[in-house]
């Protein structure tokens, strides 16, 4: 059986898929040539770049499985192929921790003027030292502080972890979630820790800092009103999707010292994100990179081979 792999893969899932014995064409066939080459495959592994509609799975009827490394299926006519018998595979657990990762990175950085630091340093850093150590010496310990987490999914509960390796407070606001249980495993101990989920405003009015890790579900859940019920001086973190905050409402609480700070991976206008926020003092950010390790590709990756491979080859 043959399996286009059109977006690329990690080598180790381009490895495993050949150990399981498919013919595996690790190329890249344009979007339009796709109708004549695809029916000869059995299965395909796609990103977010190749499309994969309704009329392109009705030319395949060979077609078995279609692959998404990583989490949005925006790009493939699920229902369609679901319909069709097709088995639709992503991997959505695979890039959890280094989301997670990426928020304590904003966090950490935040903590101790790291983005500041690193802006002026190489600038003054020689001739102003001393103003700039001056600058950037009521940083805080993340030990002790209490972090709201809104969403307690995968990324979440990850953040979560981090947070209590921490030795931090962990206030979970999840409206489709009673408990976390979050499990640990250090060395050969294995346990676990299960955190209470409160409402959206006892966390807003207790947090020393929170981080979203929720879809974008058409309106932001932080606006004008939840920043007006949260601790003067909070920090926010969002590695989760543009539009889950309202970034007019954000860069009127940055500039109030409602919010000291605020790390952002993911904005609204995306991939042109507003300029008074990323250049705004008191803003660390990132171009969307949160799924962006050598880890969560590897894992992406291997996930997405094994998923094929029983979906090709069921037990
Ligand atoms: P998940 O589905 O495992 O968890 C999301 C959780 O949010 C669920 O438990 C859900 O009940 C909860 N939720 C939904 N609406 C909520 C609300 N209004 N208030 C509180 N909780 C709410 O998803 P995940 O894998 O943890 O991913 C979370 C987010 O991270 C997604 O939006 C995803 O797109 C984003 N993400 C970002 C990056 C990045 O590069 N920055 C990479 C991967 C995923």
């Amino acid at each position: 059986m043959k399996i286009l792999i059109n977006d690329g893969i990690h080598p180790s899932g381009l490895e495993k898929l050949k150990a399981a014995g498919f013919e595996v064409d690790n190329i890249k066939i344009p979007q339009d040539e796709l109708a004549e080459k695809l029916p000869e495959y059995a299965a395909i592994c796609v990103r977010s770049a190749t499309k994969v509609r309704s009329e392109l799975i009705d030319l395949c009827p060979q077609l078995k499985a279609i692959g998404r490394g990583g989490v949005g299926l925006d790009n493939i006519d699920v229902e369609h192929a679901r319909n069709k018998g097709i088995k639709v595979l992503n991997t959505p657990a695979a890039s959890s921790r280094s989301v997670a990762e990426l928020a304590f990175a904003h966090l950490l950085s935040i903590s101790r003027f790291l983005y500041k630091s690193n802006r002026h340093m190489p600038k003054d850093g020689h001739d102003e030292f001393k103003a700039l150590k001056k600058s950037y010496s009521k940083g805080f310990e993340l030990k002790g502080k209490t972090i709201g987490i809104i969403g307690m999914g995968r990324i979440g509960r990850e953040a979560a972890k981090i947070a209590l390796g921490l030795d931090m407070k962990v206030l979970g606001v999840d409206p489709f979630v009673d408990k976390a249980e979050i499990k640990f495993e250090i060395a050969t101990n294995h346990f676990s820790v299960s955190l209470p989920v409160v409402s959206m405003d006892e966390m807003l009015s207790q947090s020393d800092i929170i981080s979203l890790h929720i879809p974008y579900s058409g309106a932001a859940v932080i606006t004008e009103s939840e920043f007006s019920k949260m601790k003067d001086g909070v920090i926010l973190i969002n590695a989760s999707r543009g539009g889950t905050v309202n970034e007019k409402a954000l860069l009127a609480a940055l500039d109030k010292d409602k919010v000291a700070a605020a790390g952002i991976d993911v904005f609204e206008n995306e991939p042109q994100p507003m300029v008074e926020l990323i250049q705004h003092p008191n803003v660390s950010c990132t171009p969307h990179i949160g799924a962006s390790t050598n880890e969560a590709q590897e894992n992406i990756g291997t996930e997405l081979a094994d998923k094929i491979i029983a979906a090709l080859k069921p037990a």
